[in-house]
């Protein structure tokens, strides 16, 4: 229930980092590229490479995140709240008005 709601927040809030540390090093690089070229072709590099492994964690997050949805959907508890579920195909919980379908990704009405 909490790790879900934590892993939940991390892959909503994810993105939204991820952008904002590239236009920060964006800014950085454009700030230091008169002083040192050098260092500003290496971040470029850097920031290129580094977009595989930035979206790898994201993909391990996102299936964590679904792992543990379905986990708690087979209890009949909604992995947000804890309450008890209704519903057969999609389900869906009452007191937070969140759905999710069965590869336990959220399901937004
Ligand atoms: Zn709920």
């Amino acid at each position: 229930m909490l790790p879900y709601r934590i892993l939940s927040w991390l892959t909503e809030v994810y993105p939204f980092a991820a952008l904002a540390f590239y236009i920060g090093l964006a800014m950085f690089t454009f700030a230091v590229c008169f002083l040192i070229p050098a260092l500003a072709i290496v971040i470029l590099m850097f920031s290129i490479f580094f977009l595989v492994p930035a979206v790898a964690f994201f993909r391990v997050l996102k299936m964590i995140e679904a792992w543990l949805a379905r986990n708690q959907i087979s209890r009949h508890r909604c992995p947000c709240c804890g309450e008890e579920l209704q519903g057969a195909e999609e389900v869906d919980c009452l007191v937070c008005g969140i759905a999710w379908d069965p590869q336990g990704t959220k399901v937004t009405a």
